[in-house]
C-alpha cells in the first residue's frame, strides 16, 4: 500500500477528482468526519494510500489552529495529527470520489468514520 508522507502528494491526489460524486456516495454527507451509516456498501470503495506509517509513535493531539473541532466541516487536513495519522485513503470505484477513513476504538464501541477529502483543507 502506497505510503502518503508528502502534503503535496496528498493534495495531487485529492485534485484528481473533479467530477460529480455518484449516487451511492453522495449518501455521504462527511464534509466533516461522520460514522459510516450502515445502508453504506464500503465495497464500492477501495483503499488507494495510506497516511498511517507502520513504526510512527502513538499521536492523539488534533490540530486546529482556527478553533475548529473534530467535527467541523471546516477542520483542516493536517497529516501527522489525530485522526489523520491513523487513516487510509480510499477512493470510489464509481466517481472516483476520494474520502479518508480511519477506525475509532473506544472502551465499548468500534466506529468506522469516513471524511471527504477536500484539497482545499489539507494544511
Ligand atoms: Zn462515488
Amino acid at each position: 500500500m502506497t505510503l502518503i508522507t508528502d502534503r503535496a502528494e496528498l493534495a495531487s491526489l485529492a485534485k484528481s477528482f473533479n467530477g460529480k460524486r455518484c449516487t451511492d456516495c453522495q449518501a455521504l454527507s462527511c464534509i466533516g468526519w461522520e460514522s459510516i451509516p450502515g445502508s453504506f456498501t464500503t465495497k464500492s470503495l477501495e483503499q488507494v494510500g495510506t497516511l498511517r506509517p507502520e513504526d510512527a509513535a502513538e499521536c492523539w493531539d488534533e490540530d486546529h489552529p482556527n478553533g475548529t473541532n473534530f467535527w467541523s466541516e471546516a477542520a483542516p487536513i493536517s497529516m501527522g495529527f489525530h485522526p489523520y495519522n491513523k487513516s487510509d485513503v480510499y477512493k470510489c470505484k464509481q466517481c472516483g470520489c476520494l474520502y479518508l477513513r480511519y477506525t475509532e476504538c473506544g472502551g465499548y464501541y468500534v466506529d468506522e468514520r469516513i471524511r471527504l477529502l477536500d484539497p482545499k483543507l489539507i494544511s
